[in-house]
């Protein structure tokens, strides 16, 4: 299996001033920017001298949208697609390059999730998540000027979807032990070292996430690299995210993605520790409260008997991927006792 991962990184302050010169590099001569009318407003100024072939504007985050932008462009002879924006434009035009099989570039705006350089697009499809396999992204320009003024919310996102990888590489390796489902090992480390590194910077009493911005990109690509080479989302998504995508669902609560999963790695780092005496839930729990990421139910818009419906929904999904809900299969007792423990409620 031939493994793609981004060949260009840069994580730094005006990071995209490099944009123009890595598209000759790569000998593009007809690329394509997709961006949103926001940013547009933000980063005109600093790619105007970039010959684009053109400009599309990404109003939702659909399929139909991506495939529109391919029939408008005619399958001509683009060879890079250009993304500058947040999750919905950097989802949208994951799907144009990989459709045109043009190169894809990744611009992000915010560091919210791990879809910064994951092959991987995810949309809601009639309120229900969908993901499609896409091509990586050659080179992702992650400019820390821009994304340091995305608003706060979605910087904690990233944080819980970063260390959302120590519950999920922990479920691959049960999986493995249980299983014999195949594991990676180089995957599994890319994935949880950045995660425990954060995490452990997080805990610090004065540690304050707005000013270590590149330890959390350089996370949240590194993921997307795991997730490449395990050619899956397996090192980046087990349990917690099982939790996420029932909720969106069952459409519960008002959370993000990041946050979501961020609540679910308490929870089942709780079980971890719990059953296994792996973990440490209430590391996970204080570094989330210490960057200011929702650490409760009601934060979230949600009520007790909710996210206990959540969780046990959570068993319907993706019911091949074992984790640790297939392992033990928790009662409604369980789930319940893991909340009040975790003081996810009252
Ligand atoms: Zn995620």
């Amino acid at each position: 299996m031939e493994v793609k991962i981004p060949t260009y990184v840069y994580i730094q302050r005006n990071a995209i001033n490099k944009l123009g010169k890595l598209l000759e590099r790569l000998g593009s001569e007809n690329a394509v920017m997709l961006t949103d009318r926001i940013v547009k407003e933000i980063v005109s100024k600093k790619v105007e001298k970039i010959p684009f072939s053109g400009i599309f504007f990404v109003e939702r985050a659909s399929i139909l949208e991506a495939r529109e932008i391919v029939m408008n462009l005619g399958y001509g002879d683009i060879d890079a697609v250009v993304g500058i924006g947040g999750g919905k434009v950097l989802d949208v035009s994951k799907v144009v390059a990989t459709e045109l099989n043009a190169e894809f570039i990744s611009v992000p705006t915010t560091a919210s999730h791990d879809g910064i350089a994951s092959p991987v697009a995810s949309f809601k499809e009639n309120g229900k998540p969908v993901s499609i396999s896409t091509k990586p992204p050659i080179g992702v320009i992650a400019d820390t000027e821009i994304i340091k003024s995305c608003p706060k919310r979605l910087i904690h996102s990233g944080f819980g979807d970063l260390i959302s990888n120590i519950t999920a590489v922990k479920d691959w390796r049960l999986s493995r032990d249980l299983t014999g489902e195949s594991y990676n090992e180089v995957a599994v480390a890319i994935a949880s070292m950045p995660a425990h590194l954060m995490l452990n910077k997080a805990i610090e009493p004065d540690f304050k996430l707005e000013n270590d911005i590149e330890t959390l990109l350089r996370g949240l690509i590194m993921s997307g690299v795991a997730i490449a080479i395990a050619g899956s989302s397996r090192p980046a998504s087990g349990a917690e995210h099982k939790f996420s995508h029932a909720l969106d669902y069952l459409g519960f609560g008002a959370g993000t993605h990041g946050e979501q999963v961020g609540l679910g790695t308490i929870i089942f780092e709780y079980f971890y520790e719990k059953t296994y005496n792996d973990g440490n839930w209430e590391l996970i729990r204080n570094s989330l409260r210490n960057v200011g990421a929702p650490t409760r139910a009601e934060e979230l818009g949600l009520t007790k008997e909710q996210i206990l419906e959540a969780l046990i929904y959570a068993k319907k999904i993706r019911r091949k991927r074992f984790t640790i809900l297939e392992a033990i299969n928790p009662s409604k007792e369980d789930f319940e006792d893991a909340l009040k423990q975790t003081e996810i409620v009252d």
